[in-house]
């Protein structure tokens, strides 16, 4: 039996009866009814009544090579033939994520070498929040053991993730986050800067902020910061210029380690393989996941850098932590076939060179000037616009979030798939994408904006 043989309302109401979906208002979706997305080709996905959609967030930040690969399809169709499964505990490997693991070291920041797996970012930062406390304890100072982290942070839904994040939704729902972690100011200017606060002032302030969270906890007590490169679900903000680097002298002046989280920045969406080598960030750890596979497998990478790595190998001690599916054979061969693509194609290249500086000039000119648009800022294939009810003063409308739902809801019912977070449009479209399909989704969100205004004004 295939999904062909019901139809669209029968599969909703299926869906109504026994599917819970992630970040839904279950009671909502009940009276809406889940649009069906039944296949997917390049840049577009469709769904079951027919309609081609341009999917502008690649997936859920993730289908970097866009869809339809067969190379991909046919590494894990090999690999399930020659190998599905089998674990990498217990003094046994498999090939494939071995030769994944080098590979990563390859085009990880030099001092970045070695790779734990999940299947999942939000495994991969609960295990980066075990190792870098264990480290501490191997360097015998456990009582270093606190984490800086930054409100509306997301570094994902377990009670780790959910905890390092920064999110207040989620934390009130928590009822008991992991303990001794501090959450200070993000690096986002459009709200959180002075008027009149240059760039500069505002990056250093902003980093302040964690420098000022750890001399009051003491440093001995801090054991790393973590923190996305660009905050993706947060709304793509992107930090001044001299943020990164600031961070970095503050870490290292206090000997706490940096946790980077590059699950979506990760596998070229910046225009490099990593965020952390576009803002010349150092990191002991780097989370990512998504890209990985394009989204072809459920696969996390935590990079783990030499100073951590070293502590972990030469003092010894087993480290009680591993998932059933580190280290998937299928997934990795996926992963692997992938940054093949990657490379091949020289998609990173584009994005640096041509379709990142052409999105950032299109955005400003086919939708700065717009009465709804507060600010439109872009890296690489990611990019924001900030929805306002008056451009000079970038007053809000009420309520919160609404504005930028009605513009989200004109955009895919003309075809393009973008998110809302908050009062901020963001996207984060596959890689493959041209100039031309930059154009094409200029002109749909600029229509939707229009029709938006008409709502909203
Ligand atoms: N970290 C970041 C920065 C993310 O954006 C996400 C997911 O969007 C995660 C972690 C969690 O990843 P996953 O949903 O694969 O658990």
């Amino acid at each position: 039996m295939t999904y062909q043989n019901f139809s669209l309302a029968q599969l909703q109401a299926l869906d109504a009866a026994h599917h819970l979906h992630p970040f839904t208002d279950h009671k909502d979706l009940r009276g809406a009814g889940s649009r069906m997305i039944v296949r997917a080709d390049g840049p577009y996905v469709y769904d079951s009544e027919g309609h081609r959609i341009l999917d502008a967030m690649a997936g859920l930040w993730c289908v970097n090579v866009g869809y339809g690969r067969k190379e991909l399809a046919e590494a894990a169709y090999k690999q399930m033939l020659e190998l599905p499964y089998y674990n990498s505990f217990f003094r046994c490997s498999t090939p494939t994520p071995v030769l994944l693991a080098q590979k990563l070291a390859e085009i990880a920041p030099k001092s970045v070498n070695q790779v734990f797996y999940g299947s999942s970012g939000s495994e991969a930062n609960d295990t980066a929040l075990r190792l870098i406390r264990q480290f501490w304890v191997l360097e015998g100072k456990p009582e270093k053991n606190r984490v800086i982290s930054r409100k509306m942070a997301y570094h994902g839904s377990t009670i780790a993730g959910t905890s390092l994040g920064g999110m207040s939704g989620m934390h009130d729902q928590l009822h008991g986050a992991v303990p001794n972690i501090v959450h200070v100011m993000a690096p986002y200017a459009f709200e959180n800067a002075e008027p009149g606060e240059s760039e500069e002032a505002f990056g250093l302030r902003a980093a302040k902020a964690v420098e000022d969270a750890i001399l009051e906890a003491g440093a001995d007590k801090v054991a790393a910061f973590i923190g996305e490169p660009i905050m993706g679900a947060g709304g793509v903000k992107i930090p001044p210029r001299n943020y990164w680097a600031e961070i970095q002298r503050i870490c290292r002046k206090h000997d706490v380690l940096l946790m980077i989280d590059e699950v979506i920045t990760g596998y070229g969406r910046t225009g490099e393989w990593f965020a952390s080598q576009a803002y010349g960030i150092e990191p002991d750890t780097i989370t990512t996941a998504k890209a990985l596979t394009s989204g072809y497998q459920p696969l996390s990478a935590l990079l783990v850098g030499d100073r951590v790595a070293e502590t972990l190998t030469e003092k010894g001690g087993e480290f009680y932590h591993g998932y059933t599916y580190s280290g998937h054979p299928v997934a990795c061969a996926v992963a692997l076939a992938n940054l093949d693509i990657i490379e091949k194609e020289g998609l990173i290249d584009r994005v640096r060179e041509d379709t990142g500086p052409y999105l950032a000039k299109v955005l400003q000119e086919a939708l700065g000037d717009h009465p709804l648009v507060g600010e439109v800022r872009s890296f690489g294939l990611m990019g924001a616009i900030e929805i306002v009810a008056d451009k000079a003063s970038r007053q809000r409308f009420e309520p919160s979030g609404h504005a930028a739902v009605v513009v989200r809801d004109h955009a895919v019912v003309s075809g393009l798939m973008m998110r809302a977070t908050g009062d901020t449009m963001i996207m984060s479209p596959p890689l493959i994408w041209t100039r031309e399909t930059i154009d094409t989704a200029m002109e749909m969100i600029r229509t939707a904006l229009d029709k938006a205004a008409q709502d909203l004004l």
